[in-house]
Formats: structure tokens, sequence, C-alpha cells
């Protein structure tokens, strides 16, 4: 997840062993992504049935079609929420505070989704690992993500999509993080079903907030986001390598397809930076 590791080669990476609160790292914000990407969704929907918004009337339709089309696309979760109340709520403004010039707890208009595999044998564990609110590189709050999805391929909600979690340094003030049971992104997909229930909620998230495919990144690709954005010097090289820039070539090639399929927009191709890691 969030922290400790300094980049070199991102494939030949090892994240640090058994610690599954250092694979969780830091989580993002949501607050007014949701009117954000309402918009964006009522663009999308009204470009892809071919209908325009000529009037209210028009609008209305588009609107009805919109909310359907993002119904549709709703994969089934179980909400399981960690303990997130107000003095949870103050060390992540905080933490925003010193890290993006900030303080402030809403994820508000998120703009990436960072997936990640847990490392740990349970998702109960991963669960606790996230509820414990244990400091992480010696800072509070503790890591977590809006989602994990277990090995069978259920998705529990963890975190309300309007809250930042810490779960990957420099981006959890704009990101989405969905956590996999399992302990390397090659076992994660190769399972069928948590694969399928991962590039569904992916779907979905990009769908609702209007985030492109080139935002949708593995852990271990965070810094080669040219979003990312860290005011201590001495993390700018931290990240981890769940999942790897391997894995997520792969990955970005089903969700392509998949959301063609699904009437969802791309955008454009990836554009890396290179921060001299
Ligand atoms: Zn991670």
């Amino acid at each position: 997840m969030d922290t400790a590791m300094p980049a070199g080669s991102l494939d030949a990476m090892k994240p640090p062993e058994g610690d599954v609160s250092r694979r969780v790292g830091d989580l993002g914000k949501a607050g007014k992504a949701v009117s954000a990407g309402l918009v964006g969704v009522l663009l999308l929907v009204g470009s892809w049935s071919g209908t325009s918004a000529a009037g209210p009337g028009s609008v209305d339709v588009n609107a009805a079609r919109q909310v359907e089309h993002l119904s549709n696309l709703r994969p089934k979760m179980t909400t399981k929420l960690i303990p997130f109340h107000h003095k949870r709520k103050m060390q992540m403004a905080r933490y925003s505070g010193r890290h993006y010039g900030k303080r402030q707890y809403h994820l508000n208009n998120p703009r990436v989704i960072v997936e990640h595999y847990t490392d740990g044998p349970s998702m109960m564990s991963a669960w606790w690992t996230m509820a414990n609110n244990t400091k992480d590189i010696g800072e509070s709050p503790g890591v977590c993500t809006h989602f994990i999805i277990d090995e069978r391929g259920r998705i529990y909600r963890t975190v309300p999509l309007d809250l930042r979690c810490r779960h990957t340094i420099g981006l959890n003030q704009m990101a989405i993080g969905i956590e996999h049971v399992g302990t390397s992104d090659r076992q994660v997909m190769s399972r069928d079903r948590q694969r399928k229930a991962s590039f569904h909620l992916t779907l979905w998230l990009m769908a609702k907030y209007d985030i492109k495919l080139r935002n949708v990144i593995g852990h271990g690709e965070s810094l080669l986001s040219p979003l990312r954005y860290e005011r201590y010097r001495s993390w700018k090289c931290m990240t981890h390598t769940d999942f790897s820039h391997h894995t997520m070539n792969r990955y970005r090639n089903h969700m392509r397809q998949r959301a063609r399929a699904h009437g969802v927009l791309v955008g454009r191709r990836p554009h890396w930076v290179d921060i001299g890691c």
C-alpha cells in the first residue's frame, strides 16, 4: 500500500515481507467527486447513446439514462465499514495538510484508482489492519482502502467514497483504493472470480467519477503517475510493488475492451513520468 520503499526497477522490487499494514498505504478522498462524476456520466451517456441535451426534457432523459447506466454497472457488494470517526478524520485532515498542503479529509474529486494486494491471508486480516488505525511510517491515521475484494470475488465496501484513506503516498488526496486479498498480483489475476470482480468494480468507479483508464494504476506504478504530489522530500521515492507495471498493462488492456463494450470512456493513452527515483 502506502509507504516506505525507495523505488528502483519497479518490476524487480519486492514488497516488505508480511507487513499487511504497509501494503495498504494511504487511501484517498471522495466528497465532491460525486457531483463531478454525475456531470461526467451525464455527458458520457448522452454521447454513448447518440443523444444530445437539447433542452430541459433531454437533460431529464439523459439524467435518467445515466442513473440507469450506472446502476447496471454497479457490482454487488457488502458494506463492512471500518471505524472512521471524528478522531480519524482529523488525523486524515492533518496528514493532508502535511503532505498535500491543505487540511482536508474529504475525497472531493477522485481522479485515480489504485489497485493493491494485501499480502495477507484473508479479507478480515486486511480489514482489521485498516480498522486498528495503527500509525504507519510513524504517522496517523493508519492505512486503509475503500474496498477489499476477497479471493472468491466478494467485494466489501470498507470506507465511504467521500473520505480520504492512506494507501498510496502522493495520491491519497485524489485516489480510490482497492485491496485484493492475495500474496501477488499474479495470484490475484489467476483467480477468475476475483479478477472479474476487480474489473467490474473498477469499471463502475470509472463511469461514476469519469476516471480515465490512464489513471487506473497499480500501487507499483505510483511514481510514474503525473498526478502524484508529495511534499515530504524524504518520501519522494517511496512506493510499493503491488500491482506491478507489467500486470497493470495487461489489466488496462482488458479494461479498455470492457469499457468500450459498456459505453464507458477510456480517454488518452497513459503518460508516465520519470521523477528520478
Ligand atoms: Zn499497496
